[in-house]
């Protein structure tokens, strides 16, 4: 399928990127290896809070998932309510639930304060029931969040379900008001600006290539040597996601590495975007294997989906696209002679519990895993280690939490069992 372009966010980022900084400092107080929104959120609130602070970009700033994903900023965690309390208990999982919905305010609040054009917008998300039995739990889902968060879910019978989505595949749905959505490459071009406003030095094309302890210092903690030279750091921030390299391998270890695909279509007429999402939700499906989609500010059909578990190439995003478009007339058959203008990939991190971690590796700071909630967690974990490196008090829900290596296979750097695991997803898709 010939398509026009990638990543059709960057095409709409009208901003010029922010300048890289030129020369690599000696000495900095607190080094960030990596420039999404996490690493960029934590860079800002440092440098407002005075820290002498440097990103360390392998690429370009937001070149990660930072600017592929969907632009969902989703409400909740990746594992549903009832596993978690079954898992943490319902203390544990209050608090997590209440940081969940704590990551949206963050972002909203950052979008407001520093003026970021980038489309913010709380239009709610959609969930839809691929199947009955799906549906059948989302009103006991919703009493338990209710009853345990005071947060307010709503169940759309199937009947009701035309006012939400333009398809009758679905046999019902959940809608929470909260989520948001706004548009990545925007978002995390206009936190650039925001971090290095603050004063904060970014390196674009400086690969972390090594870290080693110096014992005996503690101004100078640790040395990086990168593409560009060595620095001294007093405190070390891993904020490479799925990027995750050899230079951390303690990090590397925990992280499994999963791509996920992105197609957008042409510009569509305005009542047929209507008709599509009338209420212009941020939806997925109900599946293991999922679905997720939106319009874009143009009226664009963005849909995404794990339609290959590897890490993006040439030749997954290709194929990828050609899945994701029947995947995509499946759900609307109204778009079957609708032309397919972008097509790209991205990698998202994944730990073995499907849980974010935060806290201390190696004695360096780190957060991981937000798999597909990443726009706000990222964000809002970015803030959160920023205010811990400064020593304020800790109340991060998710640093006692066991954090476990991924098993050999599934790992960054060696992903060969990964098919695997997607078979095993699609296994429970169609038994569950
Ligand atoms: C296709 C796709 C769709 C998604 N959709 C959504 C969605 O709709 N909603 C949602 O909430 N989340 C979504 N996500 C997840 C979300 O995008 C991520 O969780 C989030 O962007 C992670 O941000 P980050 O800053 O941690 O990592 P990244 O943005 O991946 O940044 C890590 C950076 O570290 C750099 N790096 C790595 N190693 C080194 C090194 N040694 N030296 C220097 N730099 C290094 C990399 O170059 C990279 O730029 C999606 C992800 C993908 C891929």
């Amino acid at each position: 399928m010939p398509v026009k372009g990638k990543n059709y966010w960057l095409e709409t980022v009208t901003t010029p990127p922010v300048p890289s900084a030129r020369d690599l400092p000696d000495s900095i107080d607190v080094a960030i290896v990596g420039g999404g929104f996490f690493g960029l959120s934590a860079a800002r609130a440092l440098a407002k809070h005075g820290v002498n602070v440097a990103v360390f970009e392998a690429e370009t700033l937001g070149w990660g998932a930072s600017s592929r994903n969907g632009g969902m900023v989703l409400t909740g965690m990746k594992l549903p309510v009832p596993a978690l309390i079954r898992r943490y208990g319902s203390e544990a999982v209050r608090k997590m639930y209440a940081a969940s919905l704590d990551t949206i305010d963050c972002v909203e609040q950052l979008v407001r304060e520093e003026n970021i054009d980038c489309n913010f917008s709380r239009c709610g998300h959609l969930e839809v029931a691929c199947k009955q039995s799906h549906f059948d739990g989302y009103e006991e889902s919703a009493a338990l969040i209710q009853r345990e968060f005071h947060h307010e879910l709503r169940v759309i019978p199937k009947s009701e379900l035309p006012a939400e989505i333009g398809s009758d595949i679905y046999f019902g749905g959940m809608v929470d008001e909260s989520s948001a959505g706004l548009n990545p490459a925007r978002y995390v071009a206009g936190l650039s600006y925001a971090a290095q406003r603050a004063g904060a030095c970014l390196h674009e094309h400086t690969r972390v290539t090594a870290i080693e302890r110096e014992r005996n210092n503690a101004a100078r903690k640790f040395r990086l040597r990168t593409s560009k030279g060595a620095v001294a750091a007093r405190e070390v921030i891993l904020a490479s996601g799925a990027y995750t390299s050899e230079a951390t391998p303690a990090l590397r270890k925990k992280i499994i590495p999963i791509g996920s695909y992105i197609i957008a279509t042409e510009i569509l007429p305005a009542d047929l975007a209507r008709e599509l999402s009338p209420r212009n939700r941020m939806i997925y499906d109900s599946k293991h294997f999922l679905y997720y989609y939106r319009l874009t500010p143009d009226n664009r059909v963005l849909f995404g989906g794990r339609a290959a578990f590897f890490p993006e190439t040439e030749s997954t995003v290709r194929r990828s696209a050609e899945i994701l478009r029947r995947g995509m007339i499946e759900v609307y058959p109204q778009l079957r002679d609708t032309k397919v203008e972008f097509a790209w990939g991205g990698t998202l991190d994944f730990t073995l519990d499907v849980m974010p971690h935060a806290g201390m590796i190696d004695g360096m700071y780190f957060a991981a895993g937000f798999a597909g909630h990443g726009v706000a967690a990222a964000t809002w974990f970015g803030a959160k280690l920023a205010g811990l490196v400064c020593g304020e008090p800790h109340d991060i829900p998710f640093t006692n939490i066991k954090f476990s290596s991924a098993p050999f296979g599934l790992r960054s750097g060696h992903t060969w069992a990964l098919p695997l695991a997607g078979a095993w997803y699609r296994l429970l898709d169609f038994l569950t």
